[in-house]
């Protein structure tokens, strides 16, 4: 079957369901509590019934609920979580224009030893990604990060020898623990290179329940191989904000598609831990709330409706319609970029990240265009998309 058919066939089938966490062999679930009775806003009594598992062959042991702190600005939500028992804390040293590391610095100071903390670099070269370290750990105030990883790499010629030699120097420095890669797409060939690739210690990727079948087979392959698998865009475009308003999305909030796709994802025994997003204590009660209520039907009967609700505009970073803009236009990450305003509540991130792209890129309009030549086989309607992006983001 073509990798063309086979999705079609994934989205004919609607949900493709990940194996059981019961088969995993780097598994090991605390205690469960008890589940928490109707309308139960806050943590069960007990405290949340964390997963443990371990990070491929670094031996990190770590919550399978990790934390993204990409778009939190409150270091209070970042200090709670720490003090309730997640170990994973995830950061960059682009994010929130260079801010975001000093606030998750700040906020795991007192935890900085009982946490795995990880950052990303954007450098194009060995100095500059060494320099882009030295900084994080400045703003992080430590002396260590355990994992580094090379940020947003999307094809294999992306991680260079220069790169990897970046990572090498850092581990031997002692400025990072483990090196890893972080993947938004293009993951089918990229993956399987990261999996055989002795320098590459940990991947993080993208992972969520609107992924083709070939996610699960790349995320096994690199996971037997040894490597440490970190899930992110767990919930598919979050939507915990965005497009207010909207009677499908508000709806499907209320009832906890976003919670249903944290755990459709901790499903996968490959997975070492996720990293959503939490900006707030409430996005964070519910998270943990989650920890101790198994996946089930009500959560795949939500997830399939929700899958229908934002077909239409969530764009699953699959890299198919590379090179297909009659105008060259980056369609992939222009439409990353309207997800972190409408999805993530965030359209400063996405506003910055739209005015780093190509000036041509960045005046071109949709609106001009005689007729979209981008072909998305999962339905998101690309030029609307689009000329959304433009009209959001541009000057
Ligand atoms: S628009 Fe469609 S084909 Fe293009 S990257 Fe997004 S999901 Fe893939
Ligand atoms: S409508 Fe927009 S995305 Fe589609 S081909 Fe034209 S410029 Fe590219």
């Amino acid at each position: 079957m073509s990798q063309k058919s086979s999705r079609r066939s994934f989205l004919a089938a609607g949900l493709v369901l990940p194996a059981a966490a019961s088969a995993s062999r780097s598994t090991q679930q605390s205690a469960p509590a008890a589940p928490p009775r109707p309308g139960q806003t806050s943590k069960p009594s007990g405290g949340p019934a964390f997963q443990y598992r371990t990070l491929g062959k670094t031996g990190l042991r770590v919550t399978s609920l990790g934390f993204g702190c990409m778009i939190t600005s409150d270091g209070s939500v970042v200090e709670r979580a720490a003090d309730l028992g997640i170990t994973y804390f995830d950061t960059a040293r682009s994010y929130m224009g260079g801010n975001n590391e000093r606030m998750v610095g700040a906020a795991l100071k007192r935890k900085r030893k009982d946490v795995v903390l990880s950052t990303k670099t954007e450098g194009n070269s060995k100095q500059e990604a060494l320099a882009q370290l030295d900084k994080s750990l400045q703003e992080l105030a430590t002396d260590y990060v355990d994992i580094w990883y090379l940020h947003g790499k999307t094809t294999i010629g992306a991680v260079t020898d220069d790169l990897v030699e970046a990572l090498q120097a850092a581990k031997k420095a002692g400025k990072t623990r483990f090196a890893g890669v972080s993947t938004h797409g293009g993951q089918q060939d990229l993956m399987p290179w990261l999996a055989k690739n002795p320098n590459i210690d940990v991947i993080l990727t993208s992972y969520n329940f609107t992924m083709p079948p070939f996610m699960d087979s790349v995320i096994a392959e690199a996971g037997k191989a040894g490597k440490g698998i970190v899930a992110m865009k767990v919930m598919a475009g979050g939507t915990r904000r965005g497009r207010a308003g909207d009677p499908g999305i508000e709806k499907l909030r209320r009832e906890g598609a976003l919670t249903s796709a944290l755990k459709w994802v901790l499903r996968n025994p490959s997975l070492g831990t996720t990293v959503p997003s939490m900006t707030d204590m409430d996005q964070l009660d519910a998270n943990l709330m989650q920890m101790s209520i198994p996946f089930g039907a009500a959560d795949e009967k939500i997830l399939a409706v929700h899958l229908r609700e934002i077909t239409p505009f969530y764009c699953r970073m699959c890299g198919e319609c590379a090179g297909q803009c009659r105008q060259g236009l980056p369609v992939e990450d222009v439409l990353r970029f309207v997800t972190y305003a409408d999805g993530y509540g965030q359209f400063s991130l996405g506003r910055e990240r739209y005015l780093q792209l190509h000036p041509s890129h960045v005046s071109a309009r949709c609106e001009n265009c005689p007729g979209c030549t981008v072909q998305c086989p999962y339905g998101v309607q690309v030029a609307a998309q689009m000329a959304r992006a433009q009209a959001l983001f541009a000057c």
